[in-house]
């Protein structure tokens, strides 16, 4: 086993027809060649179960890009936990920078969904980052810390450990330009450090993922930082071949 977790945020792209085809593709490769790291596949919510049968037998994990916190009800458009749980879903992205940019999630709301993913026995990947500005005006660890202690509110140390944290710096999501290794290094170290101050030694052990342009090309700089352990990849875990090469990247640091 290897501590990496590579993880692909598909986001709203692919219909049934090519979410099968892209996840029997990866299947397809890692049949053959088995990861020693973690896999999971966070396809749309229409595709999630079909996928799930796709790559059976595969080791890859299922993972949903957001969820509702309540168990059921008039709650017209939202996914409940269970419902995913029923479909073999594993970890739900919470918190991710799109949802709280463009449908306006707050803190409190992330924290509420947090709370449900683990009170359900499933794992969070829990995303937080700066954006541009907040970088500029020397905020980033402010931004970070307030959007930790938020989401976290109130959870348990020994559930808190539980989780995923992805840094996912706001500016370089989607953008193509990646932190650089000193900028996710230096981001790494010092989430990981608060987690242990604020937290305890068993919660700083957590998986911290990078998120943000990661790529075939830069994955190998990035997976290789002390604290980065794997990466959250929306555009290129789309493509097939530059997933499986970022998974064999983990594999070959590993
Ligand atoms: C993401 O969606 O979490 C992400 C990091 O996207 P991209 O890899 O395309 O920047």
């Amino acid at each position: 086993m290897s501590k990496f977790l590579i993880a692909g945020n598909w986001k709203m792209n692919t219909n049934a027809f090519e979410a099968e085809k892209l996840s029997g593709y990866v299947a397809g490769y890692l049949k053959e060649n088995p990861a020693r790291c973690e896999v999971l596949m966070c396809p749309p919510f229409t595709s999630i179960a079909s996928v799930g049968e796709t790559v059976k037998g595969s080791h890859i994990k299922l993972g949903a890009q957001n969820c509702y916190h309540e168990q059921k009800g008039a709650f017209t458009g939202e996914i409940s936990i269970n419902m995913l749980r029923y479909i073999d879903v594993t970890y739900i992205i919470i918190g991710h920078s799109e949802r709280r940019k463009i449908f306006g999630e707050t803190d409190e709301l992330i924290n509420k969904k947090i709370k449900a993913v683990l009170d359900a026995e499933l794992t969070p990947v829990f995303c937080i980052g700066e954006t541009i500005d907040e970088r500029n005006a020397g905020k980033t660890y402010e931004v970070i810390e307030k959007q930790i202690t938020s989401g976290l509110n109130g959870i348990p140390a020994e559930k808190i450990a539980k989780c995923v944290i992805a840094y996912e710096p706001v500016w370089a999501i989607g953008t193509g330009i990646s932190a650089t290794p000193e900028q996710a290094g230096e981001a790494h170290t010092n989430i990981r450090s608060f987690l242990k101050d604020k937290y305890g030694e068993e919660v700083s052990a957590i998986k911290l993922l990078y998120g943000g342009s990661m790529n075939e090309k830069n994955c190998r700089e990035l997976l290789s930082l002390k604290d980065v352990d794997g990466g959250l990849i929306g555009g290129a875990s789309i493509k097939g071949d530059s997933f499986i090469e970022i998974i064999r990247s983990a594999d070959e640091l590993s």
